[in-house]
């Protein structure tokens, strides 16, 4: 009988939808996000409570691809490797952060790289200034931006690597890409709506 259905088109039938689950941790309230699609997940920014971000990425089942850290600090990448140990996953960080790391990744990542998972696919964006190698992740319908843009403000330019003309760039760049309606996913504080 299954045989009857090949080749036959379903029509409006949504294969796999991106989910994005929260998770704030650590004492600067850190946003770390699960993001999955089919059986396929990415964390970003484990920072902090990685017992935590273990249970809840177990929760949603699935396989870990990747860790990615949107930019060197201790509160995005502090979890990142109780979080790969846990559950597998290559470490990735923009190759700019490289001599502020105390650990090594698995993969340096780079402007226009694409990070594929389920059937879902974020392209990798270089927006320093808060740090030289800070990146958002974009998607279809949604962003994520670090330290870069928060729902009231932006990041801090005055750590090392972190530099305002460049900071100003990045936000021209982002004002650019962000389009009405796409859901934007900071590195702390409120998730929010264009
Ligand atoms: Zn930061």
């Amino acid at each position: 009988m299954r045989d009857a259905w090949r080749g036959f088109i379903f029509p409006n039938i949504v294969i796999g939808i991106m989910k994005v689950s929260r998770i704030i941790v650590g004492p600067i309230e850190t946003n770390c996000y699960l993001v999955s699609s089919l059986e396929e997940l990415i964390c970003i920014d484990p920072g902090d409570n990685s017992g935590q971000i273990i249970e809840a990425a177990k929760k949603l089942g699935g396989k870990l691809k990747y860790i990615i850290l949107t930019h060197y600090h201790y509160d995005h990448v502090d979890a990142a490797k109780q979080v790969k140990l846990a559950l597998g996953g290559k470490i990735i960080i923009h190759k700019n952060e490289k001599p502020y790391l105390n650990f090594q990744p698995d993969e340096f990542t780079k402007e226009g790289d694409s990070i594929k998972f389920g059937n879902e696919e974020l392209e990798i964006l270089l927006t320093p200034g808060h740090s030289a190698g800070s990146i958002s992740l974009l998607g279809k319908k949604e962003i994520f931006t670090g330290d870069t843009l928060f729902k009231d403000g932006i990041g801090r330019t005055d750590l090392p690597g972190g530099d305002e003309a460049t900071m100003q760039d990045s936000l021209e760049k982002l004002k650019k890409i962000i389009k009405p309606g796409m859901m934007v996913y900071p590195g702390h504080g409120e998730i929010f709506k264009t």
